[in-house]
């Protein structure tokens, strides 16, 4: 009692010393509030009548100027921006735009594109007039300040004269945070008309770009379930949204590395056209309002001026948000600014800025007690008060005001944000010679050359530019043939390359990170790169790709019956596959060779006999689509053969959590892999499920088991379905009850499906299922509570190369891993799984135990490089070291392992200090060795389970074909071993 009491009374002195300041402080800094406009009388009572305090409010948005042409919020959809109960629908918010547009020469609208499920994303350009005619023009200024290797410093000098920096706000990408798209149509309305000073400066030094919802689709399934209740109260609707986008929710806004969601293709595409200065994300999860800084580690590999510009704007807000009396505004908080899988990122990998805000949120729009219990300390001196009344009106004021004062701060200080901009493009460009690395090759020789092109791709989707090599060289020793890619370090966009293809390394002594540590993508999609230092590369003849790159493909010997196409586990192989369920396609299970050229096991023979019509012209077509070589002989080669099948596959979703399986059906779908999309309700309700599919993949979920059993609850049905007031939802999946989960009825329906002959695919903690419930006999989930693997990059070793989930691959694999599951044998009659006890462990020290550096860039036995100057500034040359090559041979295997009724077909590396290729570990000994990807039998069919996650934001396509390899070896994944191989099992090898 005494404390709520002492609560009170402080939030009373605080209020009276905000009034005070308010007081006090106004009238000086508001200096000449627009004297000749007046105000929209109405409008601006609203906005009083929905500020909860005084201190909420400033003198930027404490009124709205009126404007005899241009409408307001209110004109247009009746209330205005921050109304009490009101949340506005993504086409009102378009509408609303659109009609400033028409009515102000300040103001553009143009599209930015399509959801995926069809929404239109827009972008808003607001700056005066003159500079919105001459816009291109514009645009062309930023472009050549962008490419020093074009423009000279004094070319540059004189460009900053006259350019104007490009300010991009984006809103909403996080469905529940709902304010902005609201704040937002009021910003654009007063940068159109407002007449002050400030907001001037702003309009005529700068040009402002406002995407007002960047997750359309989230948007308008929020908006339904927070309107719906006050247009009916006795709607039944759910609280949250269990689907937000198409493919994931909260996650939408760590696509930033692999663009795997239309909306950051757009923001991507998007942003390279402008070439914005700064970025802005806005985000709503901080009291009261965060400004982004972080706190480290930061990223090693942008240049440390933007970390400065980050702090340099951060400080301008805090400050003036300070005077204001506004409280609970800060920064150097939040989160590590380490990871570039944020949206926002897109402007710290292009030499611009990149930032956001964490607002108080506005919720669903409801005027409500708020309480906060943050202490003071160095980073936020200015404290959220105890308990406050907290409006959707206060979170637009907050944003709007800020966001102002940041736009305003560029716009004063245009030139040396501008300035900055060309000297950090600059230095990447320099970076070649000076930090290095030279550039990195993407040899020709790789056997992957699909998953090679798919990764230079994404590179070229970020305006990094991709040179082939005319003629073979040499580059630190090695040979590399002609048409090998070569990325330069010494272009604009160096370090966006450098950022994503180096190791990471992170000190699980720095702060908690806030999401991945590790995302080295050559691993990760299966592509083998060289980091080479030496600028001597530059000089070699080499020519600028300027077509998208692709893996060729053709026909060699037309006129044979039988076609040879070797199989690599490149994704396109799956989708051809898939694409002509038609064709009557084998796998060989034993390697071959046909004409001096090898071919793997899984590779597919296609035979005139056993198809109808023509093959040639098909394959010669589907060659060239998917980018492999169909290869003519006279007969079928001696080994044994088994269907590569187009199964009946379903994805299996909870109603719980859709999040993460979403990057499952959004890798299935880039390769148009088939499946039916199923809840646990269905698989509960159906005991032949054998009868409609033959495969179910289970993305990842819950690592518990009982979880997924028992489901949603609740005291009356939750339905998830398109209705009158719900118009948007069940886009995905539909249900009347999203109550109840898969029960014990779906557990016995799944055990009936695979002792039937079905396959059952359970990635990362979705494996509890299986584990839990006794469908993985001899196989569990181990706990390992010292360690310390978040998500990043390990490596796993081929144990089983006759199990057909690893046609394709080598010894090796880079994959995805965070923290848990890690499985090991179960006590069903062997003994203990895995010979690398962890005393012993302990004792080797290295990586896998110890934390031997800082977080920096490199692998963990290699040198950080500070960005933006010489690399040998001061010190010594140091060792040159290349990138992973995850196909590279080694001689260090399992050496220990039970007699167990699974396969294991790939575990972790048996030694720890081997484990992590990117990112940081700690008790690495806790998961060395284990099981990462295992076959466990059960009657004719099979469940399969992943410790590592295969389908990871879209930056894992190295490992998609696990995934593939399941299904179309479906009914065949233990193909006819030979008697030595049976002796060896039985005798407890190493399968
Ligand atoms: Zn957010």
């Amino acid at each position: 009692m005494s404390c709520h009491y002492l609560r009170n009374a402080a939030c009373c002195v605080g209020k009276l010393a905000a009034v005070i300041l308010l007081i006090v402080v106004t009238p000086i800094l508001r200096a000449d509030p627009a004297a000749a406009q007046g105000n929209d009388e109405a409008y601006t009572a609203k906005i009083l009548e929905f500020t909860t305090e005084p201190f909420f409010l400033t003198p930027y948005v404490d009124h709205l100027p009126e404007s005899a042409t241009v409408p307001t919020p209110l004109d247009v959809l009746g209330h205005i921006a921050g109304a009490a109960d009101v949340l506005s629908y993504p086409e009102e918010v378009d509408e609303y735009m659109r009609a400033v547009a028409a009515a102000s020469p300040r103001v553009e609208v143009y599209s930015l594109g399509r959801s995926e499920e069809g929404r239109e994303m827009i972008l808003v350009v607001v700056a005066e007039q003159e500079t919105i005619t001459r816009l291109d023009e514009y645009k062309a200024m930023l472009a050549a300040l962008a490419d020093p290797r074009v423009t000279s410093e004094a070319q540059a000098e004189q460009l900053i004269d006259s350019a104007k920096p490009i300010y991009w706000a984006t809103g909403a990408i996080h469905s529940g945070e709902t304010g902005s798209p609201e704040m937002l149509m009021e910003l654009v309305y007063r940068l159109a008309v407002e007449e002050s000073d400030f907001i001037s400066s702003i309009r005529d030094n700068a040009i402002v770009m406002v995407t007002p919802v960047i997750e359309v689709d989230g948007r308008a399934k929020q908006v339904d379930v927070h309107m719906a209740k006050r247009k009916d109260p006795d709607a039944n609707v759910p609280s949250r949204l269990l689907y937000w986008g198409k493919y994931v929710a909260h996650d939408n806004n760590r696509d930033g590395i692999s663009l795997g969601l239309k909306l950051s293709q757009h923001v991507m595409r998007t942003f390279l056209e402008y070439k914005p200065t700064v970025f802005h994300d806005l985000h709503e999860s901080a009291s009261y309002l965060y400004t982004s800084t972080g706190r480290g580690p930061y990223n090693a590999w942008v240049d440390p001026i933007v970390i400065n510009e980050w702090s340099n704007i951060a400080y301008q807000e805090v400050r003036e948000m300070a005077a204001f009396g506004v409280p609970g505004v800060y920064t150097h908080d939040y989160y590590d600014g380490w990871g570039p899988n944020y949206m926002f990122w897109v402007a710290n990998m292009h030499n611009a800025i990149g930032r956001f805000y964490e607002t108080q949120g506005a919720g669903d729009g409801s005027t409500r007690v708020l309480r906060t219990n943050v202490e003071r300390n160095w980073s936020r001196p200015n404290t959220p008060l105890p308990e406050v009344m907290w409006s959707i009106r206060n979170n637009v004021n907050l944003q709007q005001s800020t966001l102002l004062i940041a736009m305003n701060y560029v716009a004063a200080h245009r030139r040396e944000f501008l300035r900055n901009f060309y000297r950090k493009s600059q230095r990447s460009v320099a970076k070649a010679t000076a930090e290095g690395p030279a550039a990195y090759v993407f040899p020709a020789s790789d056997d992957k050359p699909g998953q090679q092109a798919r990764l230079l791709q994404l590179l070229q989707r970020m305006g990094v530019e991709v040179h082939r090599a005319d003629r073979s060289f040499t580059a630190e020793g090695n040979e590399y043939g002609a048409g090998s890619y070569v990325v330069r370090m010494d272009q604009p966009y160096s370090r966006a390359a450098d950022m994503l293809l180096d190791k990471q390394y992170y000190n699980p002594n720095d702060p908690r990170p806030y999401d991945d540590v590790g995302w080295t993508l050559g691993p990760l999609y299966g592509a083998v790169t060289v980091r080479i230092e030496d600028p001597a590369i530059l000089s070699q003849r080499m020519t600028l790709v300027r077509d998208a790159i692709a893996a060729p493909g053709g026909i060699e010997n037309r006129n044979r019956p039988v076609f040879l196409v070797r199989y690599n586990a490149d994704n396109n192989l799956a989708a051809f596959r898939f694409a002509h369920p038609e064709l009557k396609i084998a796998a060989a299970e034993r390697s071959f060779t046909v004409d001096g050229i090898d071919f793997g096991a899984g590779s597919f023979v296609i035979r005139s006999e056993d198809n109808a019509g023509d093959l040639a012209p098909v394959l010669e077509q589907a060659a060239a689509r998917y980018g492999f070589f169909a290869y003519g002989t006279s007969s079928a080669p001696d080994v044994p053969i088994h269907p590569v099948v187009t199964p009946r596959a379903a994805v299996m979703h909870t109603w719980s959590n859709a999040q993460s399986e979403g990057w499952l059906r959004l890798g299935l779908d880039e390769y148009a892999i088939p499946y039916d999309y199923i809840s646990v309700q269905d698989v509960r309700d159906e005991p032949n499920l054998i009868d409609k599919y033959d495969v179910i993949v289970m993305g990842p979920s819950s690592d518990d088991a009982l979880s997924i059993l028992y489901g949603v609850t609740g005291d009356q049905p939750l339905p998830w379905r398109s209705s009158e007031l719900t118009p948007n939802l069940g886009a995905q999946d539909e249900t009347d009850d999203m109550r109840g989960g898969l029960e014990l009825e779906g557990i016995l329906n799944l055990a009936n499906f695979v002792k039937a002959g079905g396959t059952f695919i359970t990635i990362a903690n979705s494996s509890s299922l299986p584990t839990h419930f006794g469908l993985t006999p001899g196989i569990g989930i181990k706990q390992t509570p010292d360690l310390w693997a978040r998500g990043g990059v390990f490596r796993v070793q081929l144990k089983d190369k006759q199990s057909p989930l690893a046609y394709g691959y080598g010894d090796e694999l880079g994959v995805y891993f965070n923290t848990a599951p890690v499985f090991q044998a179960q006590s069903t009659g062997g003994r203990r799984f895995g010979g690398f006890g962890a005393a012993e462990a302990a004792a080797t020290g290295g990586p896998g135990s110890t934390t031997a550096r800082r977080s920096g860039r490199g692998g963990s036995d290699e040198e950080d490089i500070v960005q933006g100057r010489p690399r040998n500034l001061g010190q010594a040359g140091v060792e040159q070291s290349r990138s992973d090559e995850p196909g590279a041979a080694t001689e260090r295997r399992g050496d220990a392992g039970a007699v167990a009724s699974y396969r294991t077909v790939f575990a972790f590396a048996t030694d720890p200090e081997e484990l992590l290729i990117s990112g940081g570990i700690m008790n690495g000994q806790e998961m060395a060795g284990a099981p990462a990807l295992v076959d466990v039998p059960l009657d004719a069919g099979h469940v399969i389970m992943f410790s590592f996650n295969p389908f990871w934001r879209s930056e894992t396509l190295g490992s998609y074909a696990l995934v593939f390899n399941a299904l179309m070896h479906h009914g065949n994944l233990s193909p006819a071993v030979t008697d030595e191989e049976v002796a060896a099992q039985s005798s407890g090898a190493t399968r």
